[in-house]
């Protein structure tokens, strides 16, 4: 169902303290931890507490606790000082998305080329 935790989701799994993550910074409805292979200086994803598959998924069952993820997103830039930075929500597998629990990845402290690949 949707927002229960997945027995086979890895972020649920964060989630819950059953895998260690670097965690820098955590709300009621929201965890924002260190990626496991930054693509630059600052690599930080962001994702709601409850299962959603991703971000289209998150968007129509809990609009509020979309803007929890995307507010957070904010919070991170802040904390990281960045002045520059981009959020990526990777939407289906031919986006590159691989992990099907909805994350915001917050990049910043390098340049970042555009179109992205
Ligand atoms: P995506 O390809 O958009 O689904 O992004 C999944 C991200 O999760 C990738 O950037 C991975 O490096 C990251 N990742 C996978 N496992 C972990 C983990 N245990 N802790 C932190 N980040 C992870």
């Amino acid at each position: 169902m949707a927002g229960e935790p997945q027995d086979d989701c890895l972020f649920c799994k964060i989630v819950a303290g059953q895998i260690p993550a670097t965690v820098v910074r955590e709300t009621e409805t929201t965890l924002a931890f260190r990626d496991i292979n930054p693509q630059a200086p600052t690599h930080v994803l962001v994702i709601p507490k409850a299962h959603h598959a991703d971000a289209a998924a998150l968007a129509a069952a809990d609009p509020a606790l979309a803007a929890d993820v995307l507010r957070e997103t904010r919070a991170v830039a802040e904390d990281e000082k960045l002045d520059s930075y981009r959020i990526v929500f990777n939407t289906g597998s031919g986006a590159g998305q691989t992990v099907f629990h909805t994350h915001a990845h917050v990049l910043g402290g390098r340049g970042l080329q555009w179109p992205p690949g």
